[in-house]
């Protein structure tokens, strides 16, 4: 019998809900990670009293409520509502897309007005929409896609709005309401005391080696357990044979300010082209935070190179085909369990994640 039932690829949220569930069917995990902390993407720093997003703003929300009563267990949320808002040349625009957005940019104020400028602007697109843009246009109208969306996910995904699959723009809410909740979902909020007393309860009584890069030591680490659930990069556990997919990363700008409130607001989006950055996080607000000082950081998205965190998937045509192709690898390999963003390489929220990782212990355990 080897040492370990499992050993866990990472520690991210995706291995805590299964590294939390296997403990409870009485399995012994070891986890490795090779960042100096757990948590992964949803980790948080103390900077001057404010919890800092150290991998961008991180907002929990979710319509499953097994989902909603597992996080509950491992925290309280506070009652955060996100409503970013979009500055373009100047111009504080609401989001999601909704009545305060329309009023603004076409200078209206009942949903009906509204209604018929955007149907009208839709009328050039006839089919099914095909890519993002054509998206876009069909749900706003081509004014607000030109304005709010096109520099926006022209930087955040660095590809033509055309060459970006449709599912993207859908994860935002259109609503003929004066509703700013960006989020369409039941429950939603912030840990009270950050994501990370989350994390630390679910990996509680787990064995986490940090700062162990799996690759560094794949066939000697495999050999301690009985399985692997592998949360990294799916192509790199393949060492690319078939190609490299495609991930976004970016790299992150934090400053501390000496002033109480920057922005006032939590997240304000950029979506002109020629500002390098698409948001700018001030993270007090997250927690209705009232210290002297703020602390605010820009996003900058770029293309991932190796050293780089890869924080998206790229969903696109080519990616998704080669993705399936590891997908076929990754089903011979029995004691191997691929996960989370990564892994399974797909734009997953929180929600979703451990939804994921919920169905793959419900099968395992
Ligand atoms: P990760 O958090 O990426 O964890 C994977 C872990 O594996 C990492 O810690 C990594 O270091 C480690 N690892 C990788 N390779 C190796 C290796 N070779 N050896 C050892 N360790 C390895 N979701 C929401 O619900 N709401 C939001 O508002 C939201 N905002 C987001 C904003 C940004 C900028 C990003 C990038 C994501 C956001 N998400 C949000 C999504 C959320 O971060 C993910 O759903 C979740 O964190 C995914 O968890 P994971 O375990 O799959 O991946
Ligand atoms: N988006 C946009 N303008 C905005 C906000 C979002 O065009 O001001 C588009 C963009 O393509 C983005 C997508 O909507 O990638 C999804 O936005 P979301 O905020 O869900 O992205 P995430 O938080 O996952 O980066």
């Amino acid at each position: 019998m080897k040492q370990y039932d499992y050993l866990i690829v990472g520690a991210g949220l995706f291995a805590a809900v299964f590294a939390n569930e296997a403990k409870k069917h009485g399995k012994r995990c070891l986890v490795v990670e090779k960042r100096d902390h757990i948590g992964g993407n949803i980790y948080c720093e103390d900077i001057e009293g404010i919890t800092v997003h150290k991998y961008g703003a991180h907002i929990f929300h979710t319509s499953n409520r097994k989902v909603w009563n597992y996080v509950n267990q491992f925290c309280e949320f506070n009652n955060f509502i996100n409503s970013p808002v979009c500055n373009y040349k100047g111009d504080i625009f609401n989001l999601p897309f909704n009545m305060n957005t329309f009023s603004k940019m076409f200078s209206i104020s009942k949903p009906d007005e509204a209604k018929e400028i955007i149907e009208r602007q839709k009328q050039e697109i006839t089919d099914t929409p095909e890519n993002l843009e054509e998206q876009a246009i069909s749900l706003v109208g081509r004014e607000i896609y030109e304005k709010l969306i096109k520099g926006y996910t022209e930087k955040q995904w660095g590809r033509d709005c055309k060459d970006l699959p449709a599912f993207i723009i859908k994860r935002l809410p259109v609503r003929y309401t004066y509703d700013n909740n960006y989020f369409d979902d039941r429950y939603q909020g912030i840990p009270v005391n950050g994501y990370n007393e989350m994390i630390e309860k679910m990996f509680d009584g787990i064995e986490v080696r940090t700062g162990i890069d799996f690759f560094d030591n794949k066939e000697e680490l495999l050999a301690l357990a009985e399985k692997c659930l592998f949360t990294g990069m799916i192509d790199e556990f393949f060492d690319f044979k078939l190609g490299k997919l495609n991930y976004r990363s970016l790299k992150f700008e934090t400053e501390v300010l000496n002033e109480s409130n920057y922005q006032g607001v939590a997240v304000m989006n950029f979506s002109e082209r020629n500002i390098p950055y698409t948001r700018i996080i001030e993270h007090k607000h997250f927690a209705f935070g009232t210290q002297k000082k703020t602390v605010i950081t820009k996003e900058y998205p770029k293309e991932w190179q190796e050293g780089d965190e890869p924080y998206y998937p790229v969903n696109d045509e080519r990616n998704n085909a080669l993705y399936k192709q590891y997908e076929e690898l990754a089903k011979a390999e029995k004691n191997i369990i691929f996960g989370g963003r990564l892994g399974l390489y797909k734009y997953y929220d929180m929600d979703k994640c451990i939804e994921a990782a919920l169905n793959i212990c419900d099968k395992e355990f």
